[in-house]
């Protein structure tokens, strides 16, 4: 079993240690769950359900070591547990501008809620922060130590600066309560249990594509991400919440090889030998002109590095999709 060190000696009990996961049947939070039911934990997954579904978490419905609670994190919660890792949060400009107060109350009360539940068990604590804490950047590649250009009024606020004021909190209990917290970055992961109509580019145009439809590229498709797959993500957030070194700051995780929106339509174009042809569509507000993380610090501290270039995740994508579509 890999879950050693000060976690396990925690656990009351013979039980086996127990992680937290919200936002457990989301896209990420599915891929987590599996991550630490494969490494020995007993798994809580929270969720409202809101953007997750039970589709993501069905095969581990049988395991005796996972549990789903319906439950939403701007309400507390009370339960026993040594890991948290949050990930409560609608992650896709379309879902979380929907209900923009909402977006703010889940990262900002959300986390509130969870962080003094870490501080009641004493428990370690995982916030999913994101690249959107540095706005449309004027510094590029992104380091942590940047403080970002982020416009605090406008259509993404209510995810940006809820991410900003939850990692604000995150710092200040270590601050006040000496939490063992730790705070990861992430930028645009991708990957299978994408939702099909999570309204995320890779998952737009992959989808697109397959069903033959013009892919939608916004603006003039200049526009830069850098695109970490899901596998690469989720082996460093493991790494991450086992790391004893309690406070090491935000760390930025993702993938450091950047693309324009076009370069990603053309390959996905070329991949699924699609006849859709490319739309051009309004650039939304406030939408960052580029991105690209510098992930010198997740290679000094953690020793990770992401393995997966964009065209083997694509794949990987792509037949996840095309299962999808054909059961
Ligand atoms: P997702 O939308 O697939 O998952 C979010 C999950 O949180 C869903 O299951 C949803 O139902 C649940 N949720 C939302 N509000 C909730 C609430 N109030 N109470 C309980 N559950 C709630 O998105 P994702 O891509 O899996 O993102 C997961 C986390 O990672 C989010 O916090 C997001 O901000 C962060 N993140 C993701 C990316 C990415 O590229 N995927 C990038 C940066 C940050
Ligand atoms: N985008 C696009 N077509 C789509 C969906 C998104 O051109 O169908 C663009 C979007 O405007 C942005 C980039 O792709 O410039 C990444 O968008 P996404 O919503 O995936 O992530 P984020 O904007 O949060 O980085």
């Amino acid at each position: 079993m890999a879950a050693k060190g000060l976690i396990m000696q925690r656990r009351r009990g013979s039980g086996l240690p127990r992680v937290l996961i919200t936002g457990g049947a989301g896209f990420l939070g599915r891929h987590l769950c599996k991550r630490y039911l494969d490494e020995g934990w007993e798994v809580l997954c929270l969720d409202n359900f809101y953007t997750g579904s039970y589709n993501n978490i069905y095969d581990f419905q049988n395991n005796a070591n996972f549990h789903v609670i319906r439950h939403d994190v701007i309400e507390p919660i009370d339960i026993e547990v040594e890991l948290i890792l949050n990930f409560a949060c609608p992650a896709s400009p379309i879902h979380y501008q929907c209900d923009p107060v909402k977006t703010m109350k889940t990262s900002v009360i959300g986390t509130l809620n969870l962080l003094n539940l870490a501080k009641d068990k004493k428990a370690r604590f995982l916030q999913a922060s994101t690249s959107e804490v540095y706005g449309d950047p004027d510094i590029h590649p992104q380091k942590e130590s940047y403080w970002g250009n982020v416009n605090p009024i406008g259509i993404r606020s209510c995810y940006d600066e809820g991410k900003r004021a939850a990692e604000a909190l995150c710092f200040d209990f270590v601050r006040q309560y000496q939490l063992d917290v730790k705070v990861v970055r992430i930028f645009n992961t991708y990957g299978p249990f994408m939702a099909a109509d999570d309204g995320r580019v890779i998952s737009n145009f992959i989808t697109q594509a397959l069903c033959s439809n013009n892919l939608t590229i916004y603006g003039d498709g200049m526009q830069t991400r850098s695109f970490c797959f899901a596998s690469d993500l989720i082996d460093v957030i493991h790494k991450f919440s086992l790391f004893e070194k309690e406070s090491v700051g935000p760390i930025n995780i993702g993938n450091d090889t950047e693309y324009t929106m076009l370069d990603v339509a053309n390959k996905i174009l070329e991949k699924i030998n699609s006849e859709s042809k490319i739309e051009f569509k309004t650039l939304p507000t406030d939408d960052p002109k580029k991105r690209k993380p510098d992930l010198t610090l997740a290679r000094d501290i953690l020793d990770w590095r992401p393995k997966i270039s964009l065209d083997e995740g694509l794949n990987y994508t792509i037949d996840y999709f095309r299962k999808c579509y054909k059961s």
